[in-house]
């Protein structure tokens, strides 16, 4: 019998918390590295999408391919146990996982759309297209919406956005009888305070930091 999967069953409304951590053995990488000589939080602005969209697409494809990785026992735990998950992950891999209303905080990487008429294209679609383009003037033709015309856009939160579903999350946290937190330092403002609106609100908070698999591992 396992633990954790028990206190889950007997909560009335669990919810986690996830950061990067939970998606490391699926071999996600944090994203704090650097790509082509420069740190991609430079890359990760609006500013530098609009100077530079040839560069900043050819980055979005590149950490796409990163993504395109299998959840892993503990994204799966959570939806079969119909955990309410708020994510800091871009990897949309709750989703794949099963967990289709999880709050992503920091969008995802899943698809790229079009800001104007709302048209969105899966990712994996996207880069394929754009990585096919011969030549600049064909991958500015792929950033364009083919309904509209207009400059399509990524779904993931950038360095200069706001955080998405903060009402929401908070809601989420306060209305938890059992707040999981999972693989995330809690360094990151405004999800850092979830888990104390949740102890705050009466609820029992867990935090797992090392190893995610092995806390739902059912012996
Ligand atoms: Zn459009």
């Amino acid at each position: 019998m396992n633990e954790l999967r028990e206190k889950i069953r007997a909560a009335r409304y669990p919810a986690a918390l996830t950061g990067a951590g939970i998606s490391a053995p699926s071999g996600i990488p944090t994203f704090q590295g650097s790509y082509r000589g420069k740190p991609l939080r430079t890359y990760l602005t609006r500013e530098y999408m609009r100077a530079h969209p040839l560069e900043f697409f050819d980055l979005y494809c590149e950490m796409v391919g990163w993504c395109q990785k299998s959840p892993n026992a503990a994204h799966y735990a959570l939806s079969e146990l119909n955990v309410r998950v708020i994510t800091q992950n871009i990897d949309g891999l709750h989703a794949r996982a099963g967990s289709t209303d999880a709050i992503e905080m920091h969008g995802s990487l899943r698809f790229v759309l079009c800001p104007r008429c709302g048209w969105q294209q899966d990712s994996a679609e996207f880069a394929r297209r754009f990585r096919a383009a011969h030549g600049d003037e064909q991958a500015r033709a792929v950033l364009r919406c083919p309904e509209c015309g207009a400059r399509i856009d990524t779904d993931v939160v950038l360095y200069s956005d706001a955080v998405r579903h903060l009402d929401e999350a908070v809601d989420i946290a306060q209305r938890s009888d059992l707040f999981l937190v999972i693989g995330t330092s809690l360094v990151t403002y405004p999800a850092a305070e979830l888990p104390n609106i949740a102890r705050q609100a009466g609820a029992q908070v867990i935090i797992i930091n090392d190893d995610c698999i092995a806390a739902f591992r059912e012996d």
